[in-house]
């Protein structure tokens, strides 16, 4: 018999660093060339038609049919100048990939001839067959129409010879069926309130950016030793596997040199990042084996999610040419570090400033505290919102396992801050300074203008400020930031309408500006305590304090989903018009039945490789030990043998008894199984899979991987870890 793996690592081996295509010219001349860019458009529009974009793009201005028609044409002959021959409407439907449906520019002339053509009707809509989509119970089957609708905020590019237009998707009643709708909308409500805020301290800002830096962490497999890895190719990560002798222990691989399959491939992908304009510009080894992490500079968060999500899938498709595997789940192996994404999050005014940064002048830095404060009390009104939009089956891995924070949400400001925010805390009546400039000053400590302190920065808190900043850092690899970015800027927002009220109902009372703007922020301040936390968010006393200071830890799924429909959540989303509530309960019935189906595929996974693939390898074994020891029998005396059958006999034995527990809790798993399918309820069911199915997962895993340490190296049929993490 061949065994897989060592085809595996025989291909694995022989392979050299693919070669890079680089274009003529540097970075700066191919960037964004495959996009739709304010210059293309400038060359390609006309003047009318760039102002109207650009209308839309800042005021969320309407674009009417004739000028549509006008950039349609113009997009078409820009895209058709770079070979375009399809366009499509891109969208991020609720799987969590994204999706898009390819037609042609080319119809036929009546002169038996034809025309690259495309109108101002398909750009702005299309009603792409979107029947096999998720929307929670929506949309009908018989009646699916859903309809695409163009985002003019996020820019049209070119991937293999397709125009791809960023678009919403919703369901031909109105409802949301993608991320990007609830994520503009809620993106518009922190606009909205932050604008309001801002104008307490002068008139300049009329418009507020979210802005988001995200750090994509990945891991590469030779592709090779993935396709040998049932599990891995099924799943997203392995369900077996003994730890390899070394694996992270030694810190040697984080920050190190990188190896050259890799650099080639990064070097590939960066290129094709660059020309669609995705501003990628960090590469790094990350701290386990064959882990790495690519980060741009921050954009707006509507333009960083799309791009995101195009560098997922550009990833995948340039790994694939250099013979990697790209694995974005969160946790592919086990007892080495997962994968996260960290979401870096401000504010950015139309003037240029960000709302986080503390400033030169007075004024600035009392805007700056307003703000930090308005987030930390946001996060303290809805720390369980953010956790339910993390929430995923391979999350659940991540989260709470020693290297990612644990599943409850804190907040992390440093030192420094601390001190302000207590100094604040304890003076409610700060008294006022005299002027000495035409500005009044408080009593309350200076905040120097730079603040990045990296021997200040709590790494193992989820939501920690640094610097300039807030850094979220419990979303999930593979998650799709928008989900992140809706949950972030809703309850911020949310919480900056709660604030202008409460400053205006003070000016009412004829109380001075700045002093009511203390005294909320003095109150707010208080009102938060509990969800700071300076302290290791590792640790076992962080438990126990927080169950104290009354906030959640959700260690799965389903528990973390739970907020989603309590009346706090709903009423949060509705009152911010971001989803309304059946929109929210089809979400929920979406992600429930996502997590059951992952619970579900990898038992079915795990019965099926340990029943076919690792019992008969560890029968076989035993039956050449039998053999042998048959043998011995025959040759040797009595007392001879006893002595030298002895640890054959033995390993005969273990490998019987792991045989048969395996086997044993296979058939109890899939029985678990069987009853929880008949389950008719998606909460039920989840709970079920959560509480039945799930916690055999270890048990049999266990016992394959003393097998593994059992069996004969040479007929072992799975790339072990050592193979997995080491072989580049
Ligand atoms: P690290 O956290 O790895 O030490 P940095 O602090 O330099 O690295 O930045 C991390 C990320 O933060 C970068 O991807 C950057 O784009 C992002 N970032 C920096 N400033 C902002 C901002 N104002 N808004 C959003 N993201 C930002
Ligand atoms: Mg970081």
């Amino acid at each position: 018999m061949d065994n897989m793996r060592f085809k595996a690592l025989a291909v694995t081996m022989s392979r050299e660093a693919g070669k890079v295509d680089f274009p003529d010219g540097m970075p700066s001349e191919y960037f964004g060339s495959q996009t739709f860019s304010k210059a293309a458009m400038r060359s390609f529009l006309s003047e009318e038609a760039f102002q109207t974009v650009m209308a839309a793009v800042h005021t969320g201005a309407r674009i009417d049919r004739r000028i549509a028609d006008q950039i349609a044409a113009s997009m078409k002959a820009w895209a058709v100048s770079k070979g375009a021959t399809h366009y499509t409407h891109w969208f991020l439907p609720l799987t969590g990939s994204t999706a898009e449906k390819h037609d042609a520019f080319v119809i036929p002339t009546d002169a038996g001839k034809a025309i690259e053509n495309f109108q101002g009707s398909e750009l702005v809509q299309q009603e792409p067959d979107a029947s096999s989509f998720p929307s929670g119970g929506i949309r009908n089957t018989f009646e699916a129409r859903g309809y695409t609708a163009w985002d003019p905020t996020s820019p049209a590019f070119i991937m293999d010879r397709t125009l791809c237009i960023p678009t919403i998707f919703v369901s031909y009643t109105g409802e949301a069926l993608d991320f990007k709708t609830p994520l503009l909308k809620a993106l518009n409500a922190l606009d909205k309130a932050a604008v309001s805020v801002c104008r307490y301290f002068g008139r300049d800002v009329n418009k507020v950016n979210a802005t988001l830096g995200w750090e994509q962490e990945y891991f590469l497999v030779d592709t090779a030793l993935f396709m040998a890895r049932p599990d891995l190719a099924l799943t997203g990560r392995t369900l077996f596997g003994h730890s390899s002798a070394r694996d992270q222990q030694l810190e040697d691989h984080y920050f190190g040199v990188i190896p050259e399959r890799v650099m080639a491939f990064m070097q590939d992908f960066e290129i094709e990042a660059h020309k669609l304009g995705i501003p990628v510009r960090t590469r790094h080894n990350e701290v386990a084996p064959n882990q790495f992490e690519c980060a741009p500079v921050f954009e707006e968060a509507n333009l960083a999610v799309d791009h995101n999500q195009l560098l997922m899938h550009l990833l995948d498709r340039v790994a694939k040419r250099h013979h990697f595997t790209l694995l974005l789940h969160e946790k592919p192996y086990q007892g080495v570090n997962g994968s996260g994404k960290h979401n870096n999050w401000s504010m950015m005014t139309n003037t240029g400033e960000n709302l986080l940064s503390p400033g030169k002048t007075y004024r600035n830095n009392l805007r700056f505290l307003a703000f930090l404060v308005n987030v930390i009390k946001a996060v303290n009104n809805y720390p369980d919102l953010l956790r339910a939009y993390i929430a995923s089956a391979g999350n659940d891995h991540r989260l709470g396992a020693n290297e990612a924070p644990p599943g409850i949400i804190s907040v992390f400001i440093g030192a420094q801050l601390s001190k302000t925010l207590e100094a604040l805390e304890k003076n409610p009546n700060m008294k006022r300074m005299p002027a000495n400039t035409s500005e009044m000053r408080h009593d309350i400590p200076k905040i120097p203008e730079i603040l990045q302190d990296n021997t200040d920065r709590n790494r193992t808190s989820p939501f920690a400020f640094t610097g300039n900043k807030f850094e979220f850092r419990a979303v999930g690899s593979s998650q799709n930031c928008a989900k992140a970015m809706i949950a972030l800027n809703l309850i911020v927002a949310d919480q900056l309408i709660q604030f202008k009220k409460d400053v205006d109902a003070l000016l009412e009372k004829k109380m001075k500006k700045e002093d009511a703007i203390i005294r909320v922020l003095h109150k707010y301040i208080q009102e938060s305590t509990r969800i700071r936390f300076e302290g290791n968010n590792y640790g076992d006393e962080w438990i126990k304090e927080a169950l104290q200071r009354g906030l959640n830890n959700f260690n799965s799924t389903p528990e973390a989903l739970e907020f989603l429909l309590s009346e706090p959540a709903i009423s949060l989303f509705n009152r911010n018009r971001v989803l309304n509530e059946k929109e929210i309960h089809a979400r929920y019935e979406i992600e429930m039945e996502n997590y059951i189906k992952k619970i579900q595929i990898e038992s079915r996974v795990i019965g099926d490789l340990a029943s076919n693939h690792i019992i008969p390898i560890a029968i076989k074994y035993q039956n050449m030990l039998v053999e042998n020891v048959k043998g011995l029998k025959e040759v040797l005396d009595v007392k001879t043998f006893g002595k030298l059958s002895y640890n054959q006999l033995n390993i005969i034995t273990e490998i019987s008894e792991h045989v048969s527990n395996i086997n044993h809790f296979v058939a109890e798993m899939t029985e678990a199984r069987k009853v929880a399918n008949a389950i008719p309820e998606t909460r039920e069911k989840a709970y079920t899979y959560l509480e039945q199915v799930k916690p055999f997962f270890e048990k049999i895993r266990y016992h394959v991987d003393r097998l593994e340490m059992l069996v004969d190296d040479e007929l072992w049929p799975l790339p072990k870890y050592r193979e997995l993490l080491f072989v580049k």
